[in-house]
């Protein structure tokens, strides 16, 4: 079978997992091209112009594996993968909206609920759909799954050594991966959701940027979840939503992280839970005395808009570090 995986959303966190799964299976991965153009346009023809950028983006992907003509496609729907709190509400419906936006792809759809207390989603319940449609039998579910699981365990140490997530999916194939090494002179904390920083047609390819401008890049997926953990229990109350509650902590550990410079947060155009989560880390942002920039994008953003408010932001960060 032909199965279709839009490269947007989580792809850029469980693709690994997903792929090694249906590879396993013995099934052929068709994923999306690289967001473009073309593919955003053709989301922001299929969606409603209040939602989200990332979904009008994700909107674009499917549309473009239809004319690919998948057996089906695979579309998660992601409600927890920790205790108490779940995703956002556009990923709790998004193969509905997916089923009323393409009709066409009745009985095509797999969509299995993914729902769980650890971010590791390679336990069998969470793929009972996946079982249904393909016929699978308990242990070829299993079998396959534990091979899933130890790749993306594996991409995610690699996540951790440094490299950014488009290095660590192109590495994650080879048998040994170098050490990563730092080069720059200031050090940025860059956060936001994987699917707004690694999508580089949203982000503009905003993290090899700045390392091209001699910084280092850290991200959330960078540090150990104890770390994030840590930070996130200090709050009052947490968010009710997963990654946001990711990117707060690993913002909080970044204005208390000495050899962290500032902070640049990355937001698409439509996100609710950012625009709290931006708020609150806003605030922060005097009482630590480290400079914070929020960057909003949206389909039309312009590079040279980008790369100026990045650029002044560094050479301020420069200037800041050299008075001490
Ligand atoms: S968290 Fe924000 S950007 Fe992501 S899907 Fe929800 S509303 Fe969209």
């Amino acid at each position: 079978m032909k199965i279709g995986v839009p490269r947007a959303l989580l792809y850029y966190y469980y693709f690994p997992l997903w792929q090694k799964l249906l590879l396993c299976l013995g099934h052929e991965v068709v994923v999306s091209p690289e967001t473009n153009k073309e593919i955003v346009d053709l989301g922001v023809k299929k969606s409603v112009p209040e939602i989200c950028v990332p979904i009008k983006i994700f909107n674009g992907h499917v549309e473009n594996l239809l004319k690919k003509n998948v057996d089906y496609l695979f579309v998660p729907r992601m409600v927890s993968v920790e205790k108490g709190c779940t995703f956002c509400p556009k990923f709790l419906g998004l193969p509905d909206m997916v089923r009323s936006t393409f009709p066409e792809l009745e009985g095509k759809l797999i969509s299995p609920k993914i729902e769980m207390n650890s971010e590791i989603i390679a336990e069998p319940h969470c793929y009972q759909e996946l079982k249904d449609v393909l016929n699978l039998s308990d242990k070829e579910l299993r079998k396959a799954l534990k091979v899933a699981k130890k790749h993306w365990l594996k991409f995610r140490s690699i996540s951790k050594k440094g490299y950014l997530i488009s290095e660590a999916l192109d590495l994650v194939d080879q048998k040994t991966v170098p050490p990563f090494e730092n080069q720059g002179d200031i050090t940025i904390g860059l956060i936001g959701y994987v699917y707004d920083i690694y999508d580089e047609f949203v982000s503009m390819n905003v993290a090899k940027r700045m390392r091209g401008l001699g910084v280092n890049v850290v991200t959330f997926e960078m540090l150990e979840e104890r770390i994030i953990d840590r930070e996130v229990k200090q709050m009052s109350k947490v968010l009710f939503w997963t990654f946001s509650n990711k990117i707060f902590g690993a913002g909080m550990h970044f204005y208390r992280n000495k050899r962290v410079d500032g902070i640049i947060h990355i937001t698409a155009f439509g996100c609710g839970p950012d625009s709290l989560l931006g708020k609150m880390l806003e605030l922060d942002s005097e009482k630590f005395n480290k400079p914070f920039m929020t960057v909003r994008v949206d389909e039309h953003t312009g590079e040279t808009h980008l790369q100026t408010r990045i650029e002044a932001f560094i050479d301020m960060l420069r200037k800041k570090k050299k008075k001490g």
